[in-house]
């Protein structure tokens, strides 16, 4: 493991989003499955839908999925109104209207039975622990950390209605010390996993995935997703233009878990 975090650590992500890469045609290229628009409060107000399926189509993505925050306080009348604005663009990229919903706790989430209904898919987050509306571990301990989010992970992966996990298990920079991952032995992870392959729930690899304090025990828990025979879900998570359709950005990740195209998440309907 060891060769490996040093193998992908030396590689520039960027370099990975040039033109030069267009002529590869892997599936997960031709996905981008986490979207905010301007219906995300974090996003920028140019994430227009127009906009972002412009960007798709010159940087060859085929599937685009559109997942604006769900939390605790947000008004989902916006999901009509997206899926009105959907309506009226055509073009060569085809267009799924999801969402990123809150697990706001173990036993507690915010998807509601008319988003299940009305939704192309459902991508479920289980570490939002910068939203404080979610539920925050009891201290800072690393033992108390890496409880709480396998804790959080492991509810996820029980709702049967998710289609993927966002950034699953991620520490997001600025709320916790990541180290404490490193802890977490391949075991502990293991009943979730087996419940999300249950439930048809695949596990989302993103440009977060590449950060280089957590590469190691990301590697190794997207190896065990790979071994448990679960699909995954490609996005840019993008807020901005620049990023979005960027997910030849995993490309090193890619190689490394060797992920053919049947390894890949579309949602229903795509094929
Ligand atoms: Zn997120
Ligand atoms: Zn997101």
């Amino acid at each position: 493991m060891a060769g490996l975090r040093v193998g992908l650590a030396g590689m520039e992500p960027g370099h990975y989003g040039c033109d030069e890469f267009r002529f590869m045609t892997s599936l997960y290229e031709k996905c981008d499955f986490h979207v905010h628009t301007r219906f995300s409060p974090c996003a920028s107000p140019d994430m227009r839908v127009s906009s972002i399926l412009e960007t798709c189509a010159g940087r060859g993505i085929k599937y685009l999925g559109i997942t604006d925050h769900v939390a605790a306080e947000t008004d989902t009348r916006f999901l009509a109104e997206a899926r009105r604005e959907l309506a009226s663009i055509d073009g060569p990229v085809r267009v799924f209207l999801g969402c990123e919903a809150d697990v706001l706790g173990v036993g507690r989430h915010v998807v509601t039975e008319e988003m299940r209904e009305t939704l192309d898919f459902v991508c479920v987050s289980a570490n939002h622990f910068h939203t404080r509306s979610v539920a925050q571990p009891e201290n800072g301990s690393p033992e108390t950390l890496g409880r709480h989010f396998l804790d959080m992970f492991a509810y996820a992966c029980s709702l049967g209605f998710a289609d993927f996990i966002a950034h699953p298990l991620m520490v997001f920079p600025g709320t916790f010390d990541p180290r404490f991952l490193d802890l977490i032995e391949d075991d502990d992870v293991v009943p979730a996993l087996k419940s999300a392959k249950r439930n048809n729930i695949a596990m989302e690899i993103s440009p977060r995935a590449l950060d280089r304090e957590q590469l190691y025990f990301r590697m190794r828990f997207l190896f065990q997703c790979k071994e448990m025979g679960l699909k995954f879900a490609v996005g840019s998570d993008a807020h901005r233009l620049e990023l979005v359709g960027q997910t030849r950005l995993i490309a090193p990740i890619v190689r490394e878990l060797q992920l053919e195209d049947e390894d890949i998440w579309l949602p229903r309907g795509a094929d």
